[in-house]
């Protein structure tokens, strides 16, 4: 199951690929060792060096660890979960996934 991820750029749905997402148009967003995915746009960040440098991922990684959106992520996990696969012909199938039900619908 894929979470729905819609491209920052065009709006269209991306497919996951081995290294991150992309969308039809062929806009990609690699995911970062650290296991997420940046989708803001590098003209956007308004730095000369976007993302982010060790000593930002490590002080984020020391503050996550203390658990400060333990909370949080317990209700999100609560929460239905929403997904698409696409077919061969480009066709999405759009998922529902709650308390162990899952719902199917075709676009
Ligand atoms: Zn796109």
């Amino acid at each position: 199951m894929n979470p729905i991820v819609q491209c920052p750029v065009c709006r269209e749905i991306t497919d996951p690929t081995e290294t991150g997402y992309e969308c039809a148009n062929k806009h990609t967003f690699d995911a970062a060792r650290q296991g997420y995915v940046n989708f803001l746009l590098v003209q956007k960040k308004n730095s000369r060096e976007p993302g982010d440098n060790r000593d930002m991922i490590q002080s984020r990684r020391r503050f996550l660890d203390r658990g400060p959106y333990s909370k949080l992520s317990d209700v999100m996990k609560s929460l239905p979960v929403f997904s698409a696969e696409r077919s061969r012909e480009g066709h999405a199938t759009f998922s529902m996934q709650a308390a162990g039900k899952d719902t199917t619908s075709n676009d």
